[in-house]
């Protein structure tokens, strides 16, 4: 059988971005030396508010076209609140990486490792399990490139739902529903009460279900959605929103399952893929070595599946065994979960075990 190889652009960022993004890489690398002829080349570039600094530009042309010809893109985290561009708003070259990859479906898995991790009460390892699928080139972030008039007594953005953009997103939700197998079901997360824009988005939803039928297909007002995820998350196995509902919801979603340092997510488009953690360069805490690096790395796991290659998705299982082994120890944590481990011993740790689960199957087969 002839060597694969994935070739992976790697966009460190700002703030912890870089951080995490080492570990993870560094991980990778450890990994693939146990893979059966597949093998990664990393291509690094310098992107974000560092390289807007220096050159103007915080993508530039190099980065992009790396992103477009490349097999998958690995991302940390990019902006810095102190950073703007004349108009007032934040350096986002996140946000133009996804509109001009087409990165329609920014899918963000939710799922509670150990019982202490939670704030809630009375929920154990994989008790909480639900993937928030979020639409990432339109709703109201499509209002972003308007620029505030100084002298302006109001201003508004728009909410834009295409049917392009509504069908591929909901189909997206359905066809994991499917993939999970759980529960299969696909919950709209809307506010079709109060916005036109909103019925549409339900009845483009209502159509794409029908083609769904072996999936339960159900619809809930996003502000219930925020007392329900605090109430009862098990009601949810794949929910499907507008950008701006999806931003905010995966934030109070993480909060549920440790924080945004365990909250990966992938941006998947028809033919490219970036993936990132939810969260942001978490200026508070970069350049201190505290940083946990397990949503990048879940996003990571995440990628791996994505490459659909035997032997990936079994690395992926790897690192997903190995970590839940490192969190069934309750002091086994990083800052921001109550422990004191730093960056590089969370993802020491986690390699470790990944290593050593994945070369024992593969001693197996
Ligand atoms: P943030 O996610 O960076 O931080 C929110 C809080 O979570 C902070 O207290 C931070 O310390 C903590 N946190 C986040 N990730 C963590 C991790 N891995 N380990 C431990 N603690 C972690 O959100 P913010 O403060 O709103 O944004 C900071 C900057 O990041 C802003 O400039 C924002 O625009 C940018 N941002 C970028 C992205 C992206 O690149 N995709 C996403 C969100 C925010």
């Amino acid at each position: 059988m002839s060597e694969t190889t994935f070739n992976i652009v790697v966009l460190g960022g700002d703030g912890i971005g870089p951080e995490v993004m080492d570990e993870t890489v560094r991980l990778l690398s450890s990994l693939e030396s146990h893979l059966d002829r597949v093998s990664f080349q990393f291509d690094e570039h310098d992107v974000g508010v560092g390289q807007y600094l220096k050159s103007g530009n915080a993508l530039p042309d190099s980065a992009f076209a790396a992103c477009r010809r490349c097999d998958a893109v690995l991302l940390g985290a990019m902006g810095l609140p102190n950073v703007r561009y004349p108009d007032g708003k934040e350096i986002a070259p996140q946000l133009d990486l996804r509109e001009q990859l087409g990165l329609y479906g920014g899918v963000r898995p939710i799922q509670l490792f150990h019982e202490n991790d939670t704030p809630l009460k009375g929920y154990g390892s994989g008790e909480i399990d639900f993937v928030l699928v979020r639409e990432s080139t339109e709703g109201l972030f499509a209002g972003r490139e308007s620029i505030l008039d100084p002298d302006a007594n109001e201003a508004t953005n728009i909410l834009k739902i295409t049917r392009e953009g509504a069908e591929r997103v909901c189909r997206l939700a359905f066809e994991l529903a499917r993939e999970r197998g759980k529960e299969k079901k696909v919950s709209l997360i809307d506010k079709a009460n109060v916005l036109s824009s909103m019925v549409f988005f339900r009845k483009i939803f209502d159509e794409v279900a029908e083609s769904f039928p072996d999936i339960t297909a159900d619809h809930v007002y996003v502000d219930a959605t925020a007392l329900f995820l605090v109430r009862n998350p098990q009601q949810f196995d794949v929910m499907v929103t507008e950008n701006m509902f999806g931003d905010i919801l995966s934030d109070l979603a993480a909060g549920l399952v440790g924080g945004m340092g365990m909250a990966p997510s992938g941006d998947i488009g028809a033919d490219a893929a970036v993936f990132q953690p939810s969260h942001g360069s978490a200026p508070d805490i970069a350049g201190k070595g505290i940083a946990n690096p397990i949503a990048m790395i879940l996003s990571s796991a995440m990628m791996l599946d994505w490459l659909r290659h035997p032997q990936t998705i079994q690395a992926a299982k790897a690192i997903r065994e190995g970590l839940t082994e490192v969190l069934s120890d309750p002091f086994s944590r990083t800052a921001d979960m109550g422990g004191k481990m730093s960056t590089s011993e969370m993802a020491g740790a986690i390699e470790a075990a990944a290593v050593r689960i994945l070369s024992s199957k593969q001693a197996v087969v």
